[in-house]
């Protein structure tokens, strides 16, 4: 549907720009600036917001009388490829994120990211959509295809990976299966990103409490929860856990990222489904400075060289200052990818 109707637009896609601006910052809108930077290379969604295809959803969109995000998103893109000016303003993403993002204060980009791509999924996915992951009865083949048929926005495509949720009972060892879709991995800060990759999949972790009752043995017990990944997206995202709470700390230090990555070790099931795992950084975003006092820039891969982007100014680095720094989002997009 999506891409078909890109390919017959193409003509709108001829004489674009490189997309290497900077962004004003005229507030605290650091946050926002280093996520952008990281969406501006992504392909598809840059060819899907400029060509317009997304007007087919506003008939069908949850939010009838709002496409503010989508919009905003068109405005984006072309501002950064198709508009003459060295630096452009976010004026309509700033107005579609204020009732939550109030541009006096700091923000978290974890949080403005999983806000954003959200409210665009919600704007481009049908009123009546529905995904049950866990009839136990379907095959993962036929939950993958049940959801990305029920949420067929172009965020999901790009994003949008499904995780398996396993709980086993802690008296009778029943196992009951769920499938969830997810946008980003947030893992536990590690030395490398290997190690918390490690973390995230084999720790066992236990329910809070022994609330759990399991539907053979009807008994309540402390259940164990494990997490496997069986499906990825195409542009997969990681968010180190930087920030702890409830008390209110930076975990400061490096955790070593590589340049490829190869999920297929960390995800047998997946192997099975995704043609292929293998991926490429593209996007990373730094927090520097304390909780207090901090700012955020992004480095960004564009045509085979690395780029850092700090608000209004950017300049080309080294790859290995790109992969050296305090990361806090990593940005990895499927090698071969198919979209
Ligand atoms: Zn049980």
């Amino acid at each position: 549907m999506g891409l078909s109707s890109i390919k017959k637009k193409h003509e709108n896609l001829i004489g674009l720009g490189d997309g290497i601006k900077g962004i004003v910052n005229n507030r605290n809108f650091c946050y926002m600036n280093a996520f952008m930077q990281c969406l501006a290379p992504i392909e598809p969604l840059r060819d899907y917001y400029l060509t317009q295809v997304y007007a087919q959803f506003k008939e069908m969109s949850t939010k009838r009388h709002s496409f503010d995000f989508v919009n905003s998103l068109y405005m984006f893109y072309k501002g950064m490829y198709r508009l003459k000016d060295p630096i452009i303003d976010l004026i309509n993403l700033k107005d579609a994120v204020t009732k939550k993002f109030h541009p006096i204060q700091q923000h978290d980009s974890h949080e403005f990211m999983i806000y954003l791509l959200s409210s665009l999924q919600e704007e481009e996915t049908p009123q009546d959509s529905y995904f049950n992951g866990s009839n136990e009865r379907q095959s993962l083949q036929t939950i993958i295809d049940q959801y990305y048929s029920a949420h067929p926005s172009i965020i999901d495509k790009v994003f949008t990976g499904i995780q398996k949720t396993i709980v086993i009972c802690g008296k009778c060892t029943q196992k009951s299966i769920t499938y969830n879709p997810f946008m980003t991995l947030s893992l536990e800060f590690d030395a490398s990103l290997e190690k918390s990759m490690m973390r995230f999949l084999s720790d066992d972790q236990l329910s809070s409490s022994e609330q759990y009752r399991c539907d053979k043995c009807k008994k309540p017990s402390k259940a164990k929860i494990q997490t496997e990944l069986s499906k990825l997206p195409d542009v997969l995202t990681f968010h180190l856990k930087r920030f702890t709470y409830p008390i209110p700390k930076k975990i400061k230090g490096k955790c070593k990222y590589p340049p490829h990555l190869n999920m297929a070790e960390f995800c047998p099931e997946a192997s099975e489904i995704d043609d292929s795992l293998k991926y490429e950084l593209f996007g990373v975003t730094v927090h520097l400075g304390s909780l207090e006092m901090g700012h955020y820039i992004a480095y960004t891969k564009r045509f085979d060289s690395w780029y850092l982007f700090n608000d209004e100014h950017h300049h080309k680095v080294t790859e290995s200052e790109a992969l050296n720094q305090e990361v806090y989002l990593l940005f990895y997009r499927r090698m071969n990818q198919s979209v």
